[in-house]
């Protein structure tokens, strides 16, 4: 049995993995019967869009992927690590579609694939636990550095897609949670909304730059509830 970490865009399905036995899987594979690797996915749109998406998120975090997959059932995207080392990034096909329609579109789904990615930078470089540890074993400090990494991302995508930050920036807004008490919560809704636009303005020329200004901004917005 080994441990997992599991984070995600709201609040998580807690322990759906924590009996997870390593059976080791291969790479470039999904680790559930109801889970498909996006490479297989037979809408063809979306999969040519999301696995450029992921080829992006693989590029700016560093990241080598070892699956990609749409879920059938959770209405929510996350990203897992199962020691010792496979890695993937999780999406519900009903959020999916419900992401990529009115009034969001397909900006706002990758920008919220990129707050997965920035897990997978987080884990890759063993930022969880301190950022974990400093909020007082709440997620909020993890989540609010990869909204801001998330900005980051996509100000870089920028380059390559046409996309308003306004409109990004209200996505994040309304992934805000009230719920305060919580060990869940991700921070409140303009909590979000700034931490991604912050990571958006941050004049960074790579990840690593932009990590450690996020830990910056984060650690200013005392992101602990402690
Ligand atoms: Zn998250």
């Amino acid at each position: 049995m080994v441990g997992s970490t599991q984070s995600c865009l709201k609040a998580c399905i807690t322990g759906i993995l924590a009996a997870l036995v390593w059976g080791g899987v291969a790479a470039a594979e999904c680790m559930s019967d109801y889970q498909e690797q996006i490479d297989d996915y037979e809408e063809t749109i979306v999969r040519n869009i999301l696995m450029a998406a992921q080829g992006d998120i693989e590029r700016f975090f560093d990241l080598d992927l070892d699956g990609f997959c749409i879920e059938y059932e959770p209405d929510t995207a996350y990203f897992i690590h199962v020691a010792p080392d496979y890695d993937a990034i999780i999406l519900g096909e009903d959020f999916l579609f419900e992401m990529s329609s009115a009034p969001w579109n397909f900006n706002s789904l990758i920008s919220i694939l990129a707050h997965e990615g920035a897990h997978g930078f987080q884990v890759k470089h063993d930022l969880i636990s301190s950022l974990d540890f400093d909020s007082g074993g709440y997620v909020k400090c993890v989540e609010l550095h990869a909204d801001f990494m998330a900005g980051g991302f996509m100000r870089w995508s920028s380059g390559k897609y046409k996309m308003e930050l306004p409109k990004l920036s209200e996505l994040f807004y309304t992934l805000g949670d009230h719920e305060y008490t919580k060990r869940t919560h991700h921070g409140s809704p303009p909590e979000r909304f700034l931490a991604f636009k912050n990571g958006f303005d941050a004049p960074a020329d790579d990840e690593e730059t932009l990590a450690v200004m996020g830990l910056a901004y984060v650690y200013g917005e005392n992101c602990g509830n402690g």
